[in-house]
């Protein structure tokens, strides 16, 4: 490791004696104490946007703090806690407290745990780091109830439009009613929440929700860049007939075109992969009215695809789409397509991520740089101009959105003292 000299406020100091106090045992108890909050029958957690369950895990985050924090929440109920709250600016920290449907122990609530441990860890260095820390809890993350991503962060920074708030859930319960039901009155729609003049930083820690960290047994990994995805549906229409009267020779078969579309898009995607960032999905298919003695005459498929880099990623999608075509011509099958979301990929600051590969370096932990494949609410903060930095911990096995979600406790402990360093050594 060697003796590290940082700048640590106007004194330079070895970093070795300064973040030592990462409270281990207090990590693990607050995520078990979590854990128990909105616990299922199939052994995960439900703990669904602006339900009793969230609100829950967040009172019991506010029970948590000492009375020396300023607790503030916002019309979104977003949650903020500081022990400066009269500083000029401030870097925010932390994460979610909502999860997926029969969910697991540390999506979100790992990055809230940590980032207090790591505001802690700074105050007990006695380290005055140029912009104090400040807690930030987010609302509403996953898009799980209401089919919209990070509408708590979104909404601090003034990046919702009004009719994002009609979004409703599988009961057909408005967002903008829900937010309501647990107290919460947002007006101003559209407008931040939050003073951004006021946030010098974002700094956020997360499972890392995919196999990289885990297959090259890292202890973290430091974000670069967030791939955003493109994604469209395809509808394929052929023509519905008898599946014992219809001679192979005379079949427009819609399911089977849809078959070597699906083939083909991961051949085109897999090859795109070896000469660039990109990655291609197709996680369903619906055939219409398709039946065990019927050729299928229509279905229909989503896909996904995700780069860091939006014109490498555009030129793949049309790639993707001249490939449907082709199939689609050959088999003399009409093909649609519905364009549903393009969301421009983020790079992170670079500022930060060194910063965050110092304090990797000095705290002995084996890391690497990757992009982040899941959108996560410091993207936002990127977004809004505001220096953002995210760090991963491996999750085991790749398990994301599960029960079984899991990471090694010396991880958490690396990515812990990681953050507390980047967070006093983070100057704007
Ligand atoms: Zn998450």
């Amino acid at each position: 490791m060697g003796e590290n000299i940082i700048k640590c406020g106007n004194v330079s100091i070895s970093l070795k004696p300064m973040v030592q106090a990462i409270d281990r045992d207090r990590i693990e108890r607050r995520l078990d104490d979590l854990w128990e909050i909105g616990q299922t029958q199939k052994g995960g957690v439900t703990r669904l946007a602006y339900t009793d369950e969230e609100s829950d895990a967040f009172s019991y985050i506010q029970a948590e703090l000492s009375s020396s924090y300023s607790i503030t929440e916002d019309s979104m109920g977003n949650l903020f806690a500081t022990r400066e709250p009269e500083a000029s600016d401030s870097i925010y920290i932390g994460s979610h407290l909502d999860s997926v449907y029969n969910g697991g122990r540390l999506d979100g609530t790992l990055g809230v745990v940590t980032a207090i441990e790591a505001i802690e860890a700074v105050y007990n260095s006695k380290c005055e780091p140029a912009h104090p820390p400040t807690l930030a809890i987010f609302r509403n993350e996953e898009s799980a109830r209401f089919g919209q991503h990070t509408v708590g962060s979104r909404g601090a920074l003034g990046q919702l439009e009004v009719e994002d708030f009609s979004a409703t859930d599988q009961n057909d319960v408005p967002l903008w009613h829900a937010m309501q039901s647990q107290g919460f009155e947002p007006e101003n729609l559209s407008h931040p929440t939050i003073n951004t003049e006021r946030i010098a930083g974002f700094l956020e820690l997360h499972i890392e929700q995919g196999r990289v960290l885990d297959e090259r047994e890292l202890d973290v990994g430091l974000v670069t860049s967030i791939r955003a995805p493109v994604r469209c549906r395809v509808t394929v229409t052929g023509d519905h007939d008898h599946s014992g009267a219809t001679p192979m020779e005379l079949r427009c078969d819609a399911l089977s075109g849809a078959a070597e579309m699906i083939t083909a898009i991961e051949s085109v995607a897999t090859t795109a992969a070896t000469d660039g960032d990109l990655v291609a999905t197709v996680g369903d298919i619906t055939p219409v009215n398709g039946a065990i003695n019927k050729v299928c005459g229509e279905v229909s498929f989503p896909i996904d695809i995700r780069s860091k880099e939006e014109d490498y990623r555009d030129t793949i999608e049309n790639r993707i789409v001249d490939t449907i075509e082709t199939i689609a011509d050959d088999r003399e099958l009409r093909t649609e397509i519905e364009h549903l979301d393009r969301s421009e990929p983020v790079q992170l600051d670079s500022k930060f991520v060194t910063v965050l590969e110092q304090s990797a370096e000095t705290s002995g932990a084996a890391y690497c740089c990757l992009p982040s494949g899941g959108g996560h609410d410091a993207m936002n903060f990127q977004l809004a101009g505001i220096p953002t930095g995210m760090v991963f911990v491996p999750s085991i096995n790749g398990i994301s959105h599960n029960p079984a979600e899991a990471t090694k406790p010396e991880a958490i402990e690396k990515a812990t003292r990681i953050l507390s360093n980047a967070l006093v050594n983070f100057e704007e």
